[in-house]
């Protein structure tokens, strides 16, 4: 491999997040009964007319602005040929010479050797057109035959197309999962890569270090999860080596990828743009989008991922690390700069509960922030209290899981099981003086130096208070009485 460099350009296909389909009102919903949202338009009966989804159009615009694109003032939908079950009227409507967008890029973080800041690194994007998607043949519903779903035929696509600018398997899942979050930040699809809402083809070829030319490619379809993607690439690169190697060629060809093996096969030798017959619909017009369109659009776009991750660096003092795990979703970081808002508790410990506690929690439990039995007023009202010095940030941990298990929110909880920290120093020196008769040898031993000791007496005075007593008081206090 070392001598060898791989060439990686990808392929994604992102459903959005329309209700109706691309050219007809049909619904775009996941899961319906086969055939039901198939009406005339995405059967291709004849005498029917596709419409363009003005919306369909505002997502396409959309993410152009968001990756820095060139957005076409106008754009030409064409007609793709070739035969298949699953569509029906013989061509796919795409977009080909003219496509919405075009010129854009998305700027990955390659990780640094260890202790080292991570370099940037910009991937270009090609072109992102808009696009029908095809139906479904379901080969293993029925025993000898291949069924036909038309439910998804017609669905709102986009196809983003990278630059070859990607060389390995960790650069691609990189921007991936970039490519990813924008689309579902921006809210023009719901990422579900397990429903198809999110797919990736991989082109991928090696050649030989310092040579300028690329090698053949091939085309690896359909990888729908980041970890089959990376898989597949590195089994593609390692074959391709093994073939050159060996005096072979690579033929460029589609091939498929089984997650069962671990392994890609050759599945049809690839198309050529003509052979596609490629040619502007006459049934669609040119699709215009105006200087006054555009703006509209934008003010539309929410803070993009990068642009919140380094505000809450800046306006909240917080490791890169904690701002990049709370502006992963934005719904987390909304979350979080809510309980910030509402609770009064600094930003470093709102991180470090909703980064530790809460999402630990939501994963175990294989929920989103969205579905958090702890609401935001709940965690800001813990924290209240954490810093009105009701409870101490150890108590909170108790009081954290039974809001988890229902048992009301922290006001509720703390009085319902006594847990208010003691901060009066009389009832704690009372408990410390308890501790220190009931325990000669200790006190001894510490007094004679045995410093560690130190430790032991705040265990026994905690445990004597179950846990209540305020942590800097009974410090303070103990140093004070075990003094020699
Ligand atoms: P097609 O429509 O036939 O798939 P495109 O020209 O649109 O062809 O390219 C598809 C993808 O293949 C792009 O993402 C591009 O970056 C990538 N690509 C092109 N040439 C190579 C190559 N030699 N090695 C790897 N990827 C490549
Ligand atoms: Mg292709």
């Amino acid at each position: 491999m070392s001598n060898w460099e791989a060439v990686i350009g990808l392929e994604v296909h992102c459903q959005l997040r329309t209700q109706s389909k691309i050219f007809t009102g049909a619904a775009t919903a996941y899961g319906a009964e086969p055939n039901t949202q198939a009406d005339p338009v995405t059967l291709g009966l004849p005498g029917v007319l596709p419409v363009l989804n003005r919306e369909a159009l505002q997502m396409a615009v959309k993410f152009g602005l968001a990756i820095g694109a060139k957005v076409a003032e106008r754009s030409v939908f064409a007609r793709k040929h070739y035969f298949y079950p699953d569509l029906p009227k013989g061509y796919q409507i795409s977009q080909y010479e003219l496509p919405i967008v075009a010129e854009g890029h998305l700027d990955i973080e390659i990780p640094g050797p260890k202790g080292e800041e991570p370099t940037l690194k910009r991937i270009g994007i090609t072109r992102a057109h808009m696009e029908e998607d095809a139906g479904k043949s379901l080969h293993e519903a029925f025993p000898g035959v291949t069924g036909i779903d038309l439910n998804r035929a017609g669905t709102p696509l986009i196809e983003i197309v990278s630059e070859p600018d990607i060389r390995s398997a960790a650069e691609a899942v990189a921007y991936l999962k970039k490519l990813h979050q924008l689309v579902v930040y921006i809210g023009i699809c719901d990422g579900n890569m397990q429903e198809g809402s999110f797919r990736c083809d991989a082109n991928v070829s090696v050649r030989r270090k310092g040579e300028a030319k690329f090698g053949t490619r091939t085309e690896t379809k359909n990888v729908n999860s980041f970890r089959y993607v990376e898989k597949a690439i590195e089994y593609e690169i390692e074959r391709q080596i093994e073939v050159i190697e060996a005096g072979g060629k690579i033929v460029q060809e589609t091939r498929l990828f089984n997650p069962d093996t671990g392994e890609t096969r050759a599945m049809r030798s690839k198309e050529d743009a003509n052979d596609y017959r490629y040619f502007p619909d006459p049934d669609l017009l040119p699709v215009v989008v105006t200087a006054a369109d555009m703006e509209a659009i934008r003010a539309t776009l929410p803070e993009l991922p990068e642009a919140k991750r380094h505000r809450f660096v800046t306006q909240y003092a917080l490791p890169k690390y904690d701002a990049a795990v709370l502006t992963g979703e934005s719904a987390l970081a909304d979350y979080f700069e809510a309980v910030v808002e509402t609770s009064g508790a600094d930003a470093k410990t709102c991180a470090n509960w909703i980064t530790t506690d809460l999402l630990g929690a939501l994963n175990k439990l294989g929920k989103d922030i969205t579905a958090s039995p702890i609401s935001v007023e709940m965690l800001a009202g813990m924290l209240k209290r954490i810093v009105d010095k009701t409870i101490s940030g150890k108590i909170a941990k108790d009081v954290f899981e039974a809001m988890l298990a229902g048992e009301g929110d922290a006001d509720a909880i703390i009085k319902a099981k006594g847990l208010v920290q003691i901060t009066d120093d009389g009832a704690i020196i009372s408990a410390i003086d308890k501790v220190m008769a009931a325990n000669p040898g200790q006190l001894a031993d510490y007094r004679s130096g045995k410093d560690k000791l130190f430790g032991f007496f705040v265990g026994q005075v905690m445990k004597a208070t179950q846990g209540k007593a305020n942590p800097d008081a009974l410090n303070r206090l103990l140093k004070e009485k075990l003094a020699p």
